[in-house]
């Protein structure tokens, strides 16, 4: 999600935090049936090399190489390395976990792996939603270690594929630089790039994945290839937006970056009841605002949905002002808070991300020394646009929805300049990704997840059609066509090339759709 949850419960305050408390206790009332598929299993594997040999693989040819950096059940360190960030998938329970160092270390990996009918999955930030990084019974290539980042003088910055967002952040402050991705600091810069990659922004500079130069990727069958304009092209293009976990594994990217110039960050509370106006005009505004100005709109579900805008101005806070009077005419509703502030593009970074008073250290999540702690949520999207949505049938959707979040993240601007074809990215004139987020436990898992597909279903017949990748959903009926569009095809023979026998098979694999 493109602003922090944390900062969007900060801002709330202590009544968004009960709101939320209240819905869980709400939702669990409602029991249900588990939604399918909602957390894969060996046993829901749809893939051709499942029936190959079924010796497991031999992990002390893997452990001669690695020694302790693999990871076995019973290991000291597998309870705490198998967990991704959704605590919703910590019933995932892989045969191995290899913290890889090089790109020669996940080519072992897959020499060793492949071929034995166990699912394999690179991890980088461990985000993803259902938990696709950690395949229940299979290997986990995790890219942990390999999170350098150099900053060239042509303004090229090569990232190991296993940074951290603020580890790229930072590197590239140092730099004086800047490069266009998400908001949550503890987010891989792989699952980001290669679903697409939208933040604060996107509209003046791109999609992460726009910016991506080269990528050096580990095929199925163990070949280190460079994927770019001028090398293996069909493959550079799937990586921009064609998902996580497709075509192979990615060990190092090459982004372009561009210089890093000040900021307006903002922050705007609405009352309670003005989320028809505030989301009408918000659609309006956004869609002729300058590329320079990025802005979300949430709505937090309730009696009534409660609105709220957070956004990023390239530019002086005076501009941002004006920019920001203008929606506030439009709608015709004084804010019931408001803060501006300019900041430098490191600050900007870590006050989206919900980091401000944080050292970098902090930024990072508990495992790894840091303050941030992993969430247990359930999330979807579509996409909205390019025509506007009747604002009040969305407000309606969010109506006696406590606990649940909208989030409205726009688009358009730089993102829209490139045809839906250009890279595997389609939704280049979708006005806004639109998220449906709510925290969730074990125990109210079903019926959250039946009020959150409500609620896309919902938006999908008001007009809001596609869905962004990176929020990946297992419930999404059309998944192929809504993450892909038209690019689905040439997609599909994009993963059939690089892994033909499906080595990296999983549910929403792109083969599958
Ligand atoms: C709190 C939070 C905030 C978020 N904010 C944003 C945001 O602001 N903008 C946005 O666009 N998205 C956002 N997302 C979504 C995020 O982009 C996706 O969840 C993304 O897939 C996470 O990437 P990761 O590397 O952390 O996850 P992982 O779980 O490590 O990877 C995700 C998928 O990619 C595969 N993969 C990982 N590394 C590689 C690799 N090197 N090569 C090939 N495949 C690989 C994995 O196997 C998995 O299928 C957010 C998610 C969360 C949980």
């Amino acid at each position: 999600m493109t602003v922090d949850r944390r900062s969007f419960l900060a801002a709330l305050g202590a009544g968004g935090a009960a709101v939320l408390a209240g819905a869980h206790q709400a939702a669990a009332l409602g029991g249900g049936m588990l939604r399918t598929g909602a957390a894969t299993s060996v046993d829901a594997w749809p893939t051709r090399a499942r029936v190959q040999a079924h010796m497991p693989p031999d992990w002390r040819k893997l452990r001669a190489r690695l020694g302790s950096r693999l990871v076995l059940p019973g290991d000291p360190g597998y309870p705490v390395y198998r967990l991704g960030f959704n605590e919703l998938n910590d019933g995932h329970r892989p045969a191995a976990i290899a913290r890889c160092a090089s790109a020669a270390d996940v080519q072992a990996c897959l020499d060793v792996a492949r071929g034995h009918g166990i699912p394999i999955a690179a991890r980088s930030g461990g985000h993803s939603y259902l938990g696709y990084c950690i395949p229940n019974g299979g290997l986990v290539i995790d890219l942990r270690l390999m999170a350098q980042v150099r900053v060239h003088p042509d303004g090229t910055a090569e990232v190991g594929a296993g940074a951290r967002l603020i580890e790229v952040y930072a590197a590239l402050a140092r730099a004086g630089r800047l490069l266009p991705a998400g908001s949550c600091p503890s987010v891989g810069v792989s699952g980001l790039t290669l679903g697409g990659g939208i933040g604060v922004l996107t509209r003046k500079y791109g999609l992460t994945c726009d910016r991506l130069a080269e990528a050096e990727v580990v095929t199925a069958d163990a070949r280190l290839l460079t994927a770019s304009p001028g090398s293996e092209p069909d493959l550079y293009w799937a990586l921009r937006g064609g998902g996580g976990g497709n075509f192979g594994v990615v060990s190092q990217f090459t982004f372009k970056t561009e210089p890093a110039p000040g900021l307006t960050v903002f922050s705007l509370g609405f009352p309670k009841g003005s989320a028809p106006a505030i989301i009408g005009a918000w659609q309006e505004w956004i869609a002729k605002a300058p590329f320079e100005l990025w802005a979300s709109c949430q709505v937090a579900g309730g009696n009534p949905p409660t609105p709220r805008l957070v956004g990023c101005y390239v530019g002086g806070e005076t501009a941002a002002n004006r920019l920001l009077d203008r929606l506030i005419a439009a709608a015709g509703v004084r804010p019931s808070s408001r803060s501006v502030q300019p900041k430098s593009y490191l600050d900007a970074m870590k006050y989206m991300a919900g980091c401000s008073n944080d050292t970098l250290a902090e930024c990072h999540p508990v495992s790894e020394g840091g303050r941030l702690p992993r969430e247990s949520f359930v999330a979807v999207s579509r996409m909205l646009g390019p025509r506007p949505l009747d604002a009040g049938r969305v407000t309606e959707l969010m109506h006696g929805h406590a606990g649940v979040d909208l989030l409205l993240d726009s688009l358009g601007g730089a993102v829209s300049q490139l045809r839906p074809d250009a890279t595997a990215f389609p939704h280049r004139s979708s006005l806004a990704s639109a998220q449906i987020y709510a925290s969730a436990t074990p125990a109210n898992r079903n019926a959250v997840t039946r009020t959150v597909d409500g609620i896309r279903d919902g938006l999908a017949r008001l007009g809001a059609r596609g869905a962004y990748v990176n929020y990946i959903d297992a419930g999404l009926p059309d998944w192929g066509h809504a993450y892909y569009g038209a690019n689905l095809p040439r997609l599909k023979s994009v993963a059939r090339r690089y892994d033909p026998d499906r080595v990296f098979a999983f549910r929403q694999n792109v083969a599958f759709a």
